[in-house]
């Protein structure tokens, strides 16, 4: 039986399976309640007036009043950041800089992120899922992306994107056929951009024609991340190119469908052993019984999904620049120049200060954003900035870490190069720079009604 990480202990993925959010949310209130504390944020927004006047209510209004930092972890949170932490560095450092000479990723780390309960991670357990939270997902992330972010990579699109889809709109028959095999050993990608819509994502050209009980899918999608290992292609795909992006429709198509190739690999600069590759669909027969939910409301889907996607890039992007920073400030104490370390210049400290400082800030952009998604509040601002805030955290960090670390820094004896390349993805996928503040500068104007 696989066993999941836990220094030299090893915690069967059962155990870790049985740690569902309502558990951890009821464990959360009486742990709060003893120590008179708040509810998780998520829990505050669920909960009823503080003006009620019996006992218990007195009692419930107490733990309301006080709130939670934003960083405080539940128990069974740290338990499940420190153990991928720990699985992190057992499993995936020692092939980090071979996987991204050689662009790509090894078998190996795939199995142990299926194994490790770590492909399903807000997946039910009835359909082989971890059952824990969106929260938990984005720790993950954060977590792996700290050793290396082309894995977070994979398990960031797998889980906050095609899983989610699948959570989110996919009827129970879907849910039943799909989740289990997603969760078990099928590595899932996400098809919606191409050569000619990028930013402009909804302007997509693939077509899905009806023929009968089938649809015949035509067209190439672009920059597909996991497709050199995917088993299962969510396709964003036209079926009424005359109602423009109301005719996007999701449908589920197999990896050995007809007519669907897996073409270039891409030479990318960063998360080099996360594969990025065009998939050509020439005339993909598909049946109708494969559209995911609802005819037409594919571009729907993609928003929110999107929406959900920006905070875990966000955790990407905190995971990167805090790994980084951490190589660094190990390599600045141990330096020594005229005589001392390098760490005493006080020009160092406060450099290395304020960088710290901006990735505290950009994680509690990210983790407010997340504990909002999982308390049911919308998120289409505080994604975008959490995304556009730590993206631009980890560029400002990776960058000055080269700097701080002298001409090693340039070299690939160690890691911090590799982290100033990985980081710059984070201001293009997902949604560019650009268009994070486009969506900000939108929800503003709603909110002072321009
Ligand atoms: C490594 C990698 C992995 C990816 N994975 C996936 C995936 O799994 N699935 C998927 O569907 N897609 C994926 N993408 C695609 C990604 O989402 C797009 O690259 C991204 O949305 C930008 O589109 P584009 O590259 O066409 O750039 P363009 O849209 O051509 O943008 C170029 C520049 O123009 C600016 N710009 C464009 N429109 C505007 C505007 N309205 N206002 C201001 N500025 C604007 C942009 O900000 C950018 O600076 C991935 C991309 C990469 C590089």
């Amino acid at each position: 039986m696989a066993m999941f990480y836990f220094g030299k202990l090893a915690l069967c993925p059962a155990l870790w399976k049985n740690i569902k959010p309502q558990n951890v949310c009821r464990m959360w209130s009486s742990t709060a309640v003893r120590k008179g504390l708040a509810l998780p944020f998520s829990a505050q927004h669920v909960t009823p007036s503080r003006k009620m006047s019996t006992p218990a209510a007195d009692l419930h209004s107490a733990t309301v009043d006080k709130h939670l930092p934003l960083n405080k972890l539940s128990e069974e949170e740290e338990m499940m950041r420190d153990t991928v932490g720990r699985l992190a560095i057992e499993v995936i450092q020692p092939l980090v800089k071979e996987m991204d000479e050689n662009s790509r990723m090894d078998q190996s780390v795939i199995d142990a992120m299926f194994e490790n309960g770590l492909m399903g991670i807000d997946i039910d357990p009835m359909y082989g899922g971890t059952g824990s939270s969106f929260f938990v997902a984005n720790l993950v992330i954060e977590e792996l992306a700290k050793v290396d972010p082309a894995v977070s990579a994979m398990v960031d699109v797998h889980n906050t994107v095609v899983n989610a889809v699948f959570r989110s709109h996919a009827s129970p028959a879907h849910k039943e056929k799909y989740l289990p095999r997603l969760t078990s050993d099928t590595v899932g990608s996400f098809c919606l951009s191409e050569p000619g819509a990028g930013s402009d994502a909804f302007a997509l050209k693939t077509s899905a024609v009806k023929q009968g009980d089938y649809y015949i899918i035509n067209g190439s999608k672009m920059w597909i991340t996991n497709a050199e290992h995917a088993g299962v292609f969510l396709v964003m795909a036209n079926v009424n190119p005359e109602a423009g992006y109301r005719g996007i429709t999701c449908f589920i198509v197999e990896k050995d469908a007809e007519g669907l190739t897996v073409a270039k690999k891409e030479d990318k600069l960063g998360i080099r052993a996360s594969s990025t590759c065009m998939v050509h669909f020439d005339n993909v027969k598909v049946p109708e019984e494969n559209i995911l939910g609802t005819i037409g409301h594919g571009y729907k889907y993609a928003i929110g999904i999107l929406n959900e996607g920006r905070i875990a890039i966000g955790s990407q992007m905190i995971g990167l620049a805090s790994g980084c920073l951490a190589h660094t400030i190990d390599y600045v104490m141990q330096r020594k120049q005229f005589g001392q370390s390098i760490w005493n210049f006080q020009s160092m400290q406060h450099q290395i200060s304020r960088v710290a400082t901006q990735i505290e800030a950009a994680r509690l952009l990210v983790y407010n954003a997340a504990r909002m998604k999982e308390a049911g509040l919308p998120i289409m601002k505080e994604a975008a900035m959490a995304k556009l805030f730590a993206s631009e955290a980890a560029t400002e960090t990776t960058s000055k870490c080269i700097e701080w670390m002298g001409g090693v820094g340039f070299t690939k004896d160690y890691p911090i190069e590799k982290y100033f390349r990985d980081c710059k993805i984070g201001t293009i996928y997902e949604g560019t720079s650009n268009i994070q503040l486009n969506t900000i500068a939108k929800c503003l104007a709603t909110e002072y009604q321009m």
